[in-house]
């Protein structure tokens, strides 16, 4: 595990991100949502609001939610972020990063909307999208 900052940028470089990771290991998501923005899986890295970028005039916000905002960079298209507005929480693709200091798969979310064609090896925590919104609604967010 890591405490410490990292530091990646898209593919163009016009944008870099600086954050610190808020959990030891990254998490995928599953859902269709993020299937239909990455491609497959999402694999992030979860940040909190604690969170850096230059190059910012070149990161467009899409609102994929009504509380969520998805980054990515207008010169490259890479993909950058996800943003839960209610909290400003960050998570970042793990690809943006050269290294994620050791950090490996532990979490799979929506693994409920997870289609048969791909599959992790990795022991994780998994859980489904409706478990994790009941989770959401036990910490107080309103959906
Ligand atoms: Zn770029
Ligand atoms: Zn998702």
């Amino acid at each position: 595990m890591s405490k410490a900052e990292l530091t990646g940028h898209c593919l163009c470089g016009k944008v870099t991100v600086t954050m610190t990771p808020a959990k030891p290991h990254l998490e995928a998501c599953h859902c269709e949502m993020c299937r239909r923005w990455c491609g497959s899986a999402y694999i992030a890295v979860q940040g909190d609001d604690q969170v850096s970028f230059t190059g910012e005039e070149f990161i467009t916000r899409y609102t994929s939610s009504g509380w969520a905002e998805r980054g990515f960079c207008s010169q490259c298209g890479s993909n950058l972020f996800y943003c839960f507005t209610p909290t400003g929480a960050y998570s970042f693709l793990a690809g943006l990063f050269d290294d994620v200091g050791g950090m490996t798969l532990g979490e799979e979310i929506f693994v409920d909307e997870q289609p048969d064609y791909y599959g992790f090896t990795q022991k994780t925590v998994r859980k489904t999208g409706p478990e994790l919104i009941a989770e959401a609604k036990e910490a107080g967010f309103e959906f």
